[in-house]
């Protein structure tokens, strides 16, 4: 079977969903398939780990209900698969064997989760939290095992935002859980040494098992409890293993399509792959810098780009240029808050004329970093209020003394 669509977009997230409504907005009538191979209504990815307590309704999170897509005339398929992308005869082909053929065509697959098991040997099953299928599965799990009796532990591998958030959940739902990370560092791309010390406190105080520096060597099943083995000699037994180490971009079906990829899809600075009827964007693409982002708010703005580019190209318009400005990342754990923009330390440290300025009073830990006397970063602890105003200043670059008279920052620590 063979359809055409002269737009198609794989991947129905954050990316996907604002390049068809950018698509739309920028004029274009003809047919549009938006394809998803999870099993309901595209949603927002962000909030699954921060809500199982909550036991979320199955579509609680979507976007749009299905109704907006009729209106809009975006054909929707859930639960189907892109396998392969035919790029001379411009035909996608389903894992069901359908073929769709495109004029123009948008990658936004997202990013998968990284398997911090791989190197161990494993015969056990482990969950990978990172769609609202397989959270509903793990509290489920959860659930059962509670209601047969018995208190549950979770060994959570990881130490990013994914991972303290399912900690934090766990800990409300009284469930005991224990987090593992491999480096030892607590959301290590985003925090500094004093906000991560903050941060590792505060687990502390909440009675959280932390292990650091952990290296997995062997999992096994025993007496229906998984038993973990570690490089040290160490062992521990846990009855529900999660894994949230974090994501790569998926690759797999544009390098198997013949398309360019490094870590992620390559793109120029209008979000075109190698192919110039073919667009990436969000989590999957890696741009000409080499960036790559793993941000909700970043893929929706370049899905906006990529939707609007796809259709000046069938237009035969000029494409316009996506250009980043930095997003923040926030987690909201235990009772306190972090947050972190920009480039912060360590990466920031490598530019010449960086420095370091903290704030610190009784109730928040603002560092800022600068180069050239201009904000670069910021991360903030506890002052969520007046997010936005961190945001804006990191994305418009303020001066140090601008910042510190707007936000009426006072005890400067340089370089501490
Ligand atoms: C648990 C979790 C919590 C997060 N929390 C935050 C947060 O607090 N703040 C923040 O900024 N970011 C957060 N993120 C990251 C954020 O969700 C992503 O940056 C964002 O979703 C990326 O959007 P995307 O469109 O690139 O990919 P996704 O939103 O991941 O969408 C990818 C889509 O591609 C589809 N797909 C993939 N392969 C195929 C195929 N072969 N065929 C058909 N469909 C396919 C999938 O079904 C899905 O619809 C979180 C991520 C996770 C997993």
């Amino acid at each position: 079977m063979s359809d055409e669509f002269p737009l198609v977009i794989i991947g129905a997230g954050a990316g996907g969903v604002s390049a068809a409504e950018a698509a739309r907005e920028a004029g274009f009538t003809g047919r549009m398939l938006l394809l998803t191979h999870e099993d309901r209504l595209p949603y927002k990815r962000t909030k699954i780990s921060k809500s199982l307590v909550e036991r979320p309704e199955r579509d609680a999170f979507a976007l749009h209900d299905a109704e907006w897509y009729a209106s809009n005339e975006i054909t929707l398929m859930t639960e189907r698969r892109a396998s392969f992308i035919d790029t001379e005869r411009a035909v996608v082909r389903l894992v069901d064997g359908t073929e769709v053929r495109y004029r123009s065509l948008i990658l936004a697959v997202g990013a998968e989760a990284i398997d911090p098991l791989d190197d161990a040997n494993l015969s056990v099953p482990v969950h990978f939290p990172y769609d609202f299928a397989s959270v509903e599965r793990l509290t489920k799990e959860i659930r059962a095992r509670e209601e047969s009796g018995g208190a549950v532990r979770v060994g959570i591998l990881g130490g990013g935002v994914v991972a303290l958030e399912l900690l934090d959940q766990f800990s409300k739902m009284g469930v005991r859980a224990t987090l593992m990370t491999r480096s030892g560092r607590l959301m290590g791309r985003e925090l500094d040494d004093h906000a991560h010390d903050l941060l590792f406190r505060s687990l502390e105080q909440n009675d959280v098992e932390i292990y650091r520096g952990v290296r997995l060597n062997y999992a096994s099943s025993r007496h229906d409890r998984i038993r973990l083995s570690f490089h040290d000699s160490s062992r521990d037994y846990f009855d529900v293993l999660v894994a949230a180490g974090g994501s790569t971009p998926r690759i797999s079906l544009a390098r198997d399509s013949g398309l360019h990829v490094d870590t992620g899809v390559l793109v120029n600075s209008a979000l075109q792959t190698n192919d110039e009827r073919i667009f990436a964007c969000g989590d999957c693409s890696e741009h000409p810098e080499g960036r790559i982002t793993h941000l909700w708010r970043d893929a929706v703005r370049q899905g906006c780009v990529a939707g609007g580019n796809a259709v000046r190209l069938l237009h035969g318009q000029e494409l316009e240029p996506y250009r980043y400005i930095p997003f923040r990342l926030k987690c909201e754990v235990f009772g306190h808050y972090y947050y972190s923009i920009g480039e912060p330390e360590p990466k920031s440290m490598y530019h010449a004329g960086f420095e370091k300025h903290v704030f610190v009073d009784s109730v928040r830990y603002v560092a800022a970093f600068t180069i050239a006397n201009e904000l670069s970063g910021v991360v903030m602890v506890d002052d969520r209020d007046r997010e936005e105003e961190y945001t804006t200043a990191v994305v418009e670059r303020w001066t140090l003394d601008r910042f510190r008279e707007q936000l009426q920052l006072r005890s400067d620590r340089r370089g501490s």
